[in-house]
């Protein structure tokens, strides 16, 4: 693994600096935590599997969508936020909470060579691709819910986006001077396929929401909305409704009759939030 992000990484059972040793990580107290040969490591703490994980079905529809270039906008947008923010060649890493496929923090890595990368999700099948999804990007399987088996300040940019924020661990996690780039959905995303596919819709108080997660880390942020229309095939539909948390809600022959039933191709709106904010520099 690579050695400058596995010094930003700590036991989840002590806390205390980890190295690799043959095929594992090991801390001083000898806790030792096998690397998988796919490339990543599960370092996950006392409360594993309190939370459930994305499916390996889940994480191949939102490869194969993201692979299509229907989010390309949003990628492309936080990229340039990554780009805009800027961090010290060298400095800290690019912490990706919830990295689902790795393709926003292979895109991020692409735009600030040099740094390396971190993503974190508590699925494996996520965490195999994300291994995968750079060569400057390390994989752990980790519950965001949990205390994180990341080194204090270890983040100079940090990224979060459709996934859970658990703000005292971010805030801990983010370097001083460092920025956090987050995504939320906003009503309207996805609204032509919310109700006829029985998703999961977007909670309006949603803003409300992000500032209160965020706890400390809520002063000082800056957002941008941005709005583009996909014109999906039914593949690309089906992919979308399956790779969040709406997967599994609709029987499947319901969903296939619907399907069926859509033109060659489905206008839908995508309506995301992309906010950022900084923590405060030492003194
Ligand atoms: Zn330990």
């Amino acid at each position: 693994m690579d050695k400058a992000a596995v010094e930003l990484l700590i036991c989840p059972h002590c806390g205390g600096d980890l190295r690799e040793n043959g095929g594992s990580l090991i801390c001083s107290r000898g806790h030792t935590q096998n690397i998988a040969r796919q490339g990543y490591v599960s370092l996950l703490g006392r409360d594993a599997g309190t939370h459930t994980a994305d499916s390996a079905e889940m994480i191949a529809a939102r490869g194969r969508f993201l692979d299509s270039g229907a989010f390309r906008p949003l990628v492309e947008a936080i990229a340039e936020a990554a780009r805009e923010a800027g961090v010290a060649e060298g400095s800290g890493a690019v912490i990706d909470l919830g990295s689902g496929t790795g393709h926003c923090l292979s895109a991020v890595l692409d735009a600030l060579p040099g740094q390396v990368g971190i993503g974190v999700d508590n699925s494996k099948f996520a965490a195999r691709r994300t291994a995968k999804c750079h060569e400057r990007a390390t994989a752990i399987v980790a519950d965001i819910w949990d205390d994180l088996p990341i080194a204090d300040d270890a983040a100079s940019l940090m990224l979060n986006v459709f996934s859970p924020r658990n703000g005292e661990e971010m805030g801990r996690i983010l370097a001083p001077g460092g920025t956090l780039i987050v995504v939320t959905p906003q009503t309207g995303h996805l609204a032509e396929l919310i109700g006829r596919f029985g998703m999961i819709s977007v909670d309006p108080d949603k803003g409300e929401r992000l500032e209160r997660s965020l706890g400390p880390l809520a002063e000082g942020t800056g957002s941008r909305e941005l709005e583009w229309e996909m014109k999906l095939g039914r593949d690309q539909v089906r992919d979308l409704v399956n790779m969040g948390p709406s997967a599994g809600r609709m029987d499947e022959v319901d969903m296939d009759q619907l399907i069926e039933g859509l033109g060659p191709k489905t206008a839908v709106t995508a309506a995301v939030t992309i906010t950022m904010t900084s923590s405060e520099e030492n003194e």
